[in-house]
């Protein structure tokens, strides 16, 4: 613990905290499945503002008691955790029926992007339904699979059905900040509670692509791009605007920028990637090119902006800065840029990164945070395979790699096995990579009942 202050006691909550006085209070219990009520507990996580806005802006505490209170209703003993006020994870575990077998992570964040209510077409932290889906920011990411973990978990602790293995369930803070607040937090300060954890779940995996009304593939993610998010720094002669300057910063900075922001690094497949793209090759009855990879891509479609940024290494810059007056020459101008890595390629790519900047520029860390990557085997892979086989006749599981970052970068330094295993069978029209952190952020209730049952069997099966 590195400030007591800010680092309070462990809270158990079973004892602490209030019985829940909702709609579908304990004794209503017999009626309650999770199919019934993951609408519900959805809708109700929705209406939490559990806005992260970075920078150690972010309050997660009434979002994370409302799940301790739903955990403690049936029985279990969730813990609270706060990495500095208000910041608040929760984790509690679900005994299983064979304890030589090691647990099963489940995790999900609470926090969510901001969302600009005037941009959307209903109000976004209402939960409201609306042409058979829930609005509301966090609709799927994440607090849909919160909702059907808390349904799952909730049924089977109400009615003594054990999953095989243990469960360890988190609901964590600060995912949308990196998690230094969330998960990293609890890795380096509370690892009892996952140390024997192997394998875990998570967001951004299991949702459908529909290829045709007999095939489905279900996207399971098993490898993750590093972030390298870097501050780019480059000093010069400052001066007068009116004179000649050989030596001008902004000039220098840009020229860099211009080039690393241009650069095309050269197409990398990995083996996430490579069963991938063959499965969807011949799932869409294309032939794969291995001499033009990127017009196979193109012809994917609406998932093509995001299988493009797993052939290589990216680099985009984001944000500049330099100077205070029209006619002022500073003597310093600064950039950030956001790199990201394959698995395997951090040196290569930082030596590619240094060669297109030069020397005269300065490059810091902002973030550097591992790639990962994992088989697409072993009996949990396949329990998630049949788990979806048995809800939808037409599913066939293929691994995938996220261009993007997940909590699985930090549990996955406990050596745990992660993956992105959220099911949802979604309408084939609904821009679902589109909504991540976008506008009108929706997810089907259908989809979420179909999560539920998918998520059952498989911690059930597993
Ligand atoms: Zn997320």
């Amino acid at each position: 613990m590195a400030n007591a202050s800010l680092d309070p006691p462990d809270v158990p909550a079973a004892e602490d905290l209030p019985v829940a006085t909702s709609g579908q209070a304990a004794g209503a219990g017999a009626a309650l499945t999770a199919e019934s009520e993951v609408v519900d507990l959805c809708r109700d996580l929705l209406r939490f503002e559990s806005v992260n806005r970075g920078n150690g802006d972010g309050h997660e505490r009434p979002i994370a008691e409302f799940v301790a209170e739903k955990l403690a209703e049936v029985g279990l003993e969730p813990v609270l955790l706060e990495s500095a006020p208000g910041r608040t994870s929760v984790v509690t575990r679900l005994a299983g029926s064979d304890p030589s077998r090691s647990p099963l992570l489940i995790h999900g964040h609470l926090d969510v992007v901001p969302a600009d209510p005037t941009d959307w077409r209903v109000h976004p932290f209402a939960g409201e339904e609306l042409d058979g889906c829930l609005w509301g920011r966090g609709a799927i990411d994440m607090k849909d699979m919160d909702a059907m973990t808390l349904a799952v978990v909730r049924d089977m602790a109400r009615s003594g059905r054990r999953p095989p293995r243990d469960l360890v369930v988190a609901f964590v803070a600060d995912e949308e900040a990196g998690g230094t607040l969330g998960a990293r937090w609890l890795v380096d300060n509370h690892p009892d509670h996952f140390a024997d954890c192997t394998e875990a779940i998570s967001e951004v995996g299991g949702f459908s692509y529909t290829v045709s009304d007999d095939l489905r593939l279900y996207l399971i993610e098993t490898a993750e791009k590093g972030i390298a998010w870097m501050k780019l720094t480059v000093a010069g002669r400052a001066g007068h605007g009116s004179m000649l300057s050989e030596d001008n910063a902004v000039t220098k900075l840009c020229e860099a920028v211009a080039r690393l922001g241009r650069h095309q690094f050269p197409i990398v497949v990995t083996p996430t990637v490579r069963v991938f793209l063959d499965s969807i090759g011949e799932a869409l009855g294309i032939e794969l090119d291995a001499g033009d990879i990127e017009s196979t891509i193109a012809k994917l479609g609406p998932i093509a902006r995001m299988v493009g940024a797993t052939i290589r290494n990216t680099v985009n810059p984001t944000q500049l800065a330099a100077g205070h007056k029209v006619n002022v020459i500073p003597g310093e101008a600064t950039a950030y840029v956001d790199g990201r890595y394959l698995p395997g390629q951090e040196e290569e790519f930082l030596r590619q990164v240094d060669e297109l900047l030069g020397p005269e520029v300065r490059r810091e860390w902002v973030v550097n945070d591992q790639a990962l990557e994992t088989g697409f085997d072993g009996p949990l892979v396949e329990a998630m395979a049949s788990a979806l086989r048995a809800e939808d006749p037409a599913a066939r599981a293929v691994p995938y790699m996220l261009s993007g970052g997940t909590d699985a970068k930090s549990f996955s330094r406990l050596g745990i096995r992660c993956f992105g295993f959220s099911p949802l069978l979604l309408p084939p029209d609904l821009d679902f990579a589109g909504m991540f952190h976008g506008v009108d952020e929706r997810v089907p209730v259908d989809a979420l009942r179909f999560g539920v049952r998918v998520l059952d069997r498989f911690l059930a099966s597993s």
